[in-house]
């Protein structure tokens, strides 16, 4: 699932791939701005703020989120003959530079903003994790803000602090000795939580297997997330997780009952 260091992983990458390069092909696949082509202009610039992507080009800037299933893959335009990774149909946007391509796969969210005013999409987001503006104090007090709103809840909220998605944050819940449903106010130390949040986005920014045990082997890479019915890592106890009520899965929570309360 994409979060913020994946994100940040992505922006890498692309920033790479095109930064300082003029575009050759620009294909918009979205009605809205399919007749925006920017080929002849220049790269000057990919960012990523919490979960959003920012790819500065000429006048633009292409704006895309990757919610649940987007990605953005970075391939040699040659090798591929013309063709582009993954099924055709959900490519979003193809760029291409010279011998290199750029394919928004699935994309959430994609939009063409004018790039004076691109940061106006952002302005809501609380302090970026992996940003320059990141704030620990800002964000600790965001967080508890509200004392009697679910923890999970707060974590996932990208006003409080920018880039933790729901594998980050049914970690951190576990970490912290606390379930994902009990409220902010029995979080001992905001500030600590925060501080771990920026820790764990960090440690996996530039690395695509995401780990939050320090162990990076299949299967031993998180604690509880994804490990519903399976042995709590510390004291064995079934990891228990909420029903699919939500066909997304995207606010399914997962926790140890005898390690967290
Ligand atoms: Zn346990």
């Amino acid at each position: 699932m994409p979060e913020g260091d994946t994100v940040f992983h992505t922006a890498a990458a692309l920033r790479e791939a095109l930064v300082g390069r003029t575009l050759t092909r620009c294909e918009v696949r979205v009605p809205r701005f399919a007749t925006v082509d920017v080929s002849g202009s220049r790269v000057h610039e990919v960012l990523s703020r919490g979960k959003h992507l920012f790819i500065r080009v000429g006048a633009v800037s292409i704006h895309s989120h990757l919610k649940m299933d987007g990605s953005w893959r970075v391939f040699p335009r040659g090798r591929t003959r013309g063709r582009t990774p993954g099924p055709d149909h959900k490519i979003r946007i193809l760029l291409e530079a010279g011998d290199v391509a750029a394919a928004g796969i699935d994309l959430g969210v994609l939009e063409i903003l004018d790039r004076d005013h691109d940061m106006d999409a952002v302005a809501h987001l609380g302090p970026d994790l992996l940003g320059p503006d990141w704030d620990t104090e800002l964000a600790a007090a965001n967080l508890s803000a509200d004392p009697d709103r679910p923890i999970a809840a707060a974590l996932l909220d990208q006003r409080v602090m920018a880039g933790v998605g729901n594998v980050y944050c049914n970690e951190l819940c576990f970490l912290f000795g606390r379930r994902p449903a009990s409220p902010v106010s029995m979080l001992a130390d905001p500030i600590r939580v925060v501080t771990k949040a920026r820790e764990m986005l960090w440690a996996n920014r530039l690395r695509w297997t995401r780990t939050t045990t320090g162990n990076t082997r299949a299967g031993q890479q998180l604690w509880v997330y994804g490990r519903g019915g399976e042995p709590c890592r510390r004291c064995g106890t079934r990891v228990a997780r909420t029903g699919q009520s939500d066909p997304t899965g995207e606010r399914v929570s997962y926790w140890c009952p005898s390690c967290q309360c």
